[in-house]
C-alpha cells in the first residue's frame, strides 16, 4: 500500500464505523475540507500521521498538552500507575494529591471533585448551583462553549460554530427555555436579565477567557459578572476547562487577579459577595426557597463553618470553578472546585448527586498530577515567549499581503480573525472573512504545521515548542498568508 493511500483508506474505514469518521466533530475537517490527519504518534511539539508525516502541532490535544506530547516524566508516571492497576472504584492517594495541587494553585477551590470530562464538570456545576440556590435558570454567553451539556448547547461556539449550528437537535424546548443566552461582554443585558427574572437565576456560567469562538479578550467582564451575580444571590461559575493551568499557574482567575502563586498571594476579600470565602460574611444572600439553600447560606455566613486558610484579595472570585484538559495532562480528568459551603452540598455529604465509575481514575490522575508538578514558572514563561513569537510572525505575514486581520490573546492562548478589529463577542466573530481560513489552514498543513481545523478555535503552544519548531511555523506563515489572500 502506498503511503499516500493510508490516510484515505483509514478515513474510509472510519466513516463506515464511526459517524463522520471521528469521535468528536471538529476533528472532521468539516469547515476546512479535506481528509483529517489520523495521528499515529506524537512527541514534544510534533504529531506524526499514519502516513509517517510529521507536523509541528498547534492543537495540543485542544489544550492539555502544555508540556508537549508524551513528556517522558508524564509517561513514566502513567506507566508506573498502570502497573499498580487501572481502576479500583475506590479512593486513592493520587486523587487526593491532585485535588490538593488544584487547591494550592487556586485556593478558593477549597473542595475539589474529580470527574472525567469538562462536560461533566460544567454539568455538575450547573446542578450544584441549582441545588444550592433552589433556582432554575442559567445564564450563558453566546459563543462560550461549556461542553455538550443539554442546557449549555445554545449558541455554544466551538464545534457548533464550526458546523454553523445554532444548537443541537435532541435538546428539549423545556431544557432550552431554562438557559438564557446573552451577548458576551454586555453588562446592561446581564443586568436586564436579572431584572426580568429576579430570584430565578441560579448561576451565570462564563468561560474565564472565551476561547471557543476564537479568543475574545474578557476585559473587565468577569468582575462585572461577579458584581451582578453577587447582588442577586446567583452563583458565578467560572469555566476554566480550557484556560485553567494553561494561561497561568492559577489559571485565568490567577492572571486577572494577579495571583502569581495561589497559595502565597491570597488575602482577604470580604465582600466579593457570594464569591467570598466563607470565613468572611458574604454580602449576597440566596433566596431561601429550599431547605438546602437556607442551609448553605447559613454555613456560608458562619465563620466557624469554613476552613481555616488564606482568604482572598482577588478582585473577583467565582463561586465555582470548572477545570479540565491540563488537569488530566492528556488523560480524562476534569474537576469542579469551590468553597466547602457549596461543594459539600455534593453527595455523599449533601443532596446534589454526582458520581462516576472512572472518576479520579488512578492512571489518568497520575498524568494530571505529573503535568501540574512539572508546570512551573519556566513552563509558563516558555508558553508566553512561544505564543508571542508566533503571534508576531502571524501578524507580519498577514500584514505583508495586506489582509485585514486581528490577533486576540489571553496569556499564551490566541487566535486570528479575518477582520479589522479584535472581536468582542459572537456577532463580531461571525463578521469576518471566514472563507479565507481553509486556504490558510491547508497551506500551513502542507508546510508541516497542524493548526486547529476551524477559524473559531484557539491555537495552542507548548513548552516543548523549541526554536526549531517555532522556526518551522514562522517559515510556513508567509505562504499561508499568500494563500489566504488569493
Ligand atoms: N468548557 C470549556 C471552556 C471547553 O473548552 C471545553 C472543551 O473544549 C469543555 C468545557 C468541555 O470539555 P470536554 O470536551 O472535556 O467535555
Amino acid at each position: 500500500m502506498s503511503a499516500a493511500s493510508t490516510m484515505d483508506e483509514v478515513f474510509d474505514r472510519a466513516r463506515a464505523a464511526i459517524p463522520g469518521g471521528v469521535s468528536s466533530p471538529v476533528r472532521a475537517f468539516g469547515s476546512v475540507g479535506g481528509t483529517p490527519r489520523f495521528i499515529a504518534s506524537a512527541s514534544g511539539p510534533h504529531v506524526t500521521d499514519v502516513d509517517g508525516r510529521e507536523y509541528v502541532d498547534l492543537v495540543g490535544s485542544w489544550g492539555p498538552a502544555i508540556l508537549g506530547h508524551a513528556h517522558p516524566e508524564v509517561v513514566a508516571a502513567v506507566q508506573e500507575a498502570a502497573s499498580r492497576g487501572l481502576s479500583f472504584g475506590a479512593p486513592t492517594l493520587g486523587e487526593v494529591e491532585l485535588a490538593e495541587e488544584i487547591r494550592r494553585r487556586v485556593p478558593p477551590a477549597e473542595r475539589v471533585r474529580l470527574v472525567s470530562t469538562g462536560t461533566e464538570a460544567t454539568m455538575t456545576a450547573i446542578r450544584l448551583a441549582r441545588g444550592v440556590t433552589g433556582r432554575d435558570l442559567v445564564v450563558k454567553f453566546a459563543g462560550c462553549y461549556h461542553g455538550h451539556v443539554d442546557a449549555l448547547l445554545a449558541a455554544a461556539g466551538s464545534g457548533l460554530a464550526t458546523l454553523a449550528l445554532p444548537g443541537s437537535a435532541g435538546v428539549t424546548p423545556a431544557t432550552a427555555a431554562e438557559t438564557l443566552v446573552l451577548p458576551y461582554g454586555d453588562v446592561p443585558s446581564l443586568e436586564a436579565a436579572f431584572a426580568a427574572h429576579d430570584g430565578r437565576i441560579a448561576a451565570v456560567i462564563t468561560e474565564a477567557a472565551p476561547a471557543n469562538m476564537g479568543v475574545v479578550e474578557p476585559g473587565t467582564f468577569n468582575a462585572e459578572i461577579r458584581r451582578v451575580t453577587a447582588a442577586h444571590g446567583a452563583l458565578m461559575i467560572c469555566d476554566e476547562v480550557l484556560t485553567g493551568f494553561r494561561t497561568g499557574p492559577s489559571g485565568w482567575w490567577g492572571v486577572e487577579n494577579d495571583v502569581a502563586d495561589g497559595a502565597a498571594a491570597l488575602a482577604a476579600a470580604a465582600d466579593q459577595g457570594s464569591g467570598a470565602r466563607a470565613r468572611t460574611p458574604a454580602t449576597s444572600s440566596y433566596s431561601p426557597v429550599s431547605d438546602l439553600a437556607a442551609d448553605v447560606r447559613a454555613r456560608r455566613d458562619d465563620p466557624l463553618a469554613a476552613d481555616a486558610g488564606p482568604s482572598t484579595t482577588a478582585v473577583w472570585t467565582p463561586d465555582l470553578f470548572t477545570f479540565g484538559k491540563v488537569v488530566g495532562g492528556g488523560m480524562p480528568v476534569a474537576a469542579i472546585g469551590g468553597p466547602a459551603a457549596i461543594m459539600d452540598a455534593l453527595a455523599p455529604l449533601g443532596p446534589v448527586y454526582q458520581a462516576g465509575t472512572l472518576s479520579g481514575n488512578p492512571v489518568a490522575v497520575a498524568a494530571g498530577l505529573a503535568t501540574l508538578r512539572l508546570a512551573d514558572d519556566a513552563v509558563y514563561a516558555r508558553l508566553a515567549d512561544t505564543s508571542r513569537a508566533v503571534r508576531t510572525g502571524l501578524t507580519e505575514a498577514l500584514d505583508a499581503v495586506g489582509l485585514a486581520h486581528a490577533v486576540s490573546s489571553a496569556a499564551s492562548l490566541f487566535s486570528v480573525a479575518f477582520r479589522d478589529e479584535r472581536p468582542r463577542g459572537w456577532d463580531d466573530v461571525q463578521a469576518q472573512e471566514t472563507f479565507r481560513y481553509p486556504a490558510f489552514f491547508h497551506a500551513m498543513l502542507d508546510a508541516g504545521v497542524a493548526l486547529p481545523p476551524s477559524v473559531f478555535e484557539a491555537w495552542f503552544v507548548s513548552a516543548a515548542h523549541d526554536d526549531a519548531a517555532v522556526g518551522r511555523v514562522l517559515d510556513a506563515l508567509p505562504g499561508a498568508a499568500r494563500a489566504a489572500a488569493a
